[in-house]
């Protein structure tokens, strides 16, 4: 492996990734495997095995997500202070491991114990290894968006094996083996990293700070010990808040104006293109807060959708409309972020690759197009309510392109906008949104439920599509309205495209 590599030479790599992209890649690979696995596993283990309500249970689940995302903006703002961004992604990844380990033992017993290990773990991981992602580029690279659509289909490849894997074999043979699995994978993920980290050169070391005369001086092990301790302190509260679901609540009511204050105090210590692009940036999670909002609906009521409303033909073949909702996404991610990456590397060549905003825009209108598909289905249904799975999973097809244009796009912009001792804090910012989302979904989701346990299916459609229709009317709103403040936000950008 080769050593002390500069920066400016990753950063000139030739063709169109760098080779340190694929480390990542693989590395994110497998921690998603084993994130997805776990989430895959949740909600059914809490109903067959800790024996808790279908509501119960989705609540649960909805806190876990949101906790999980919530904790990337710890991560975030540890790694640019204090440890780095690889000591906390191998940190993360140790707390991974173990979680994981701990409910491979016995899942029913430690099963909040190990979610707790599994939160924190996420949060110095995930935002971490995105992050590093950016700084294989120079900051006026237009290859940056292609390389993170291709980390994206990684992220993908890992939800699509780790969402089936687990499950199957936590059903089929036996839980302790799934969560074990998790554990394995983790670790495969971890080595990988500690393997390649050193073709990294200076990305993602610890960060130094400025002594009284200005001087760059390292920061205390004492403090870095800290924080690993305090991560392993805060387990039993986490432990409490998720297993009490209202805590939930009071916590996202805290967390989100907690983060804004902290980032207005560092914007403080900025110039005033610094404030600007952060000032962007933070506009740009706002609208993703929407985003997944709508999205995340996939893990909430379309999955309901998917099991009262459909039926079983996908293009003519019997198929698990659950499985459909489940998996085509990451499907279509795998086999479209790269040929996306490559149609915005020629595009930009011929210089005629849209700006960013313009990519949040079309993301937006495309999820206004899935959800009016969404709605649509309700013209292809018989007479008992059930309607085309074909027309569910085009509208699959139509949200992939808008996540497509959001989500990749989104990580790759938060390393552009932000300064260089914010980029792990915005990056879990934008991470943080996510955890809004989710929680949002949720709500949006036990709205359009409210037609009660005991409707027909012909009136669960209607509820539901009338949900997707108001979906599409807001999605296009967001989307034009981004559209329009374009000017203003390109302004804010500065030379950021
Ligand atoms: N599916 C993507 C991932 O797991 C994006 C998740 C998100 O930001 N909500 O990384």
């Amino acid at each position: 492996m080769e050593k002390n590599l500069s920066l400016e030479e990753i950063q000139s790599f030739k063709g169109k990734f760098p080779k340190q992209l694929w480390y990542l890649f693989f590395s994110e690979m497998w921690e998603r495997f084993c994130f997805y696995g776990m989430r895959g596993m949740l909600t059914y283990f809490m109903v067959h095995h800790l024996m808790m309500s279908e509501t119960v249970a989705n609540l649960q689940y909805g806190a876990t997500q949101a906790f999980v995302y919530a904790f990337t903006f710890v991560g975030g703002l540890f790694a640019d202070k204090l440890l780095g961004f690889r000591k906390s992604l191998f940190w993360g990844g140790l707390l991974m491991i173990t979680g994981s380990c701990i409910l491979a033992v016995d899942p029913k017993e430690f099963f909040f114990i190990g979610i707790s290990f599994t939160i924190i773990g996420t949060g110095f991981f995930k935002p971490n290894i995105s992050t590093m992602v950016g700084s294989l580029y120079k900051s006026d690279d237009n290859r940056r968006d292609a390389g993170f659509s291709l980390f994206y289909s990684g992220i993908n490849i890992g939800a699509l094996l780790g969402g089936y894997a687990c499950i199957y074999l936590g059903k089929n043979y036996s839980w302790n083996l799934a969560f074990g699995l998790a554990a394995i994978v983790m670790a495969i993920s971890l080595i990988t990293f500690v393997f390649t980290q050193n073709s990294l050169g200076p990305i993602g070391l610890t960060p130094t700070k400025k002594d009284k005369n200005g001087n760059e001086i390292e920061i205390k092990k004492t403090n870095q010990y800290l924080v690993y301790l305090g991560s392993l302190l805060v387990i039993p509260i986490i432990m409490t808040l998720v297993s009490k679901t209202e805590y939930t609540d009071y916590f996202m009511y805290l967390i989100g104006p907690a983060t804004l204050i902290y980032l207005f105090y560092e914007m403080s210590k900025c110039n005033k293109e610094e404030k600007k692009k952060l000032f962007a940036a933070l506009i740009f999670i706002v609208f993703s807060i929407i985003f997944w909002a709508f999205f995340e609906q996939s893990g909430g009521s379309l999955s309901l959708f998917a099991a009262n409303n459909l039926n079983d033909k996908l293009l003519g073949v019997t198929a698990d409309p659950n499985g459909v909702n489940n998996a085509s996404n990451s499907l279509f991610v795998i086999i479209f972020a790269p040929i996306l990456g490559i149609i915005w590397i020629a595009m930009s060549k011929k210089k005629i690759e849209p700006n960013t905003l313009i990519k949040f825009g079309l993301g937006f209108i495309f999820l206004a197009i899935a959800f009016y598909v969404f709605y649509a289905t309700r013209f292809f249904a018989d007479k008992n309510g059930v309607t085309s799975l074909d027309m569910f999973t085009l509208a699959y097809f139509i949200i992939t392109f808008g996540e497509l244009c959001l989500s990749p796009i989104g990580l790759s912009i938060m390393t552009k906008l932000s300064t260089k001792n914010l980029q792990g804090v915005m990056m879990g910012m934008w991470f943080l949104a996510s955890a809004y989302g989710q929680y949002a979904a949720g709500i949006l989701g036990a709205g359009m439920a409210s037609t009660g346990e005991h409707a027909t299916k012909s009136e669960k459609l209607i509820t539901y599509t009338d949900g997707y229709y108001h979906l599409a009317i807001y999605a296009l709103i967001a989307g034009i309205i981004i559209i329009s403040l374009s000017p203003f936000i390109k302004k804010l950008m500065g030379n950021v495209k």
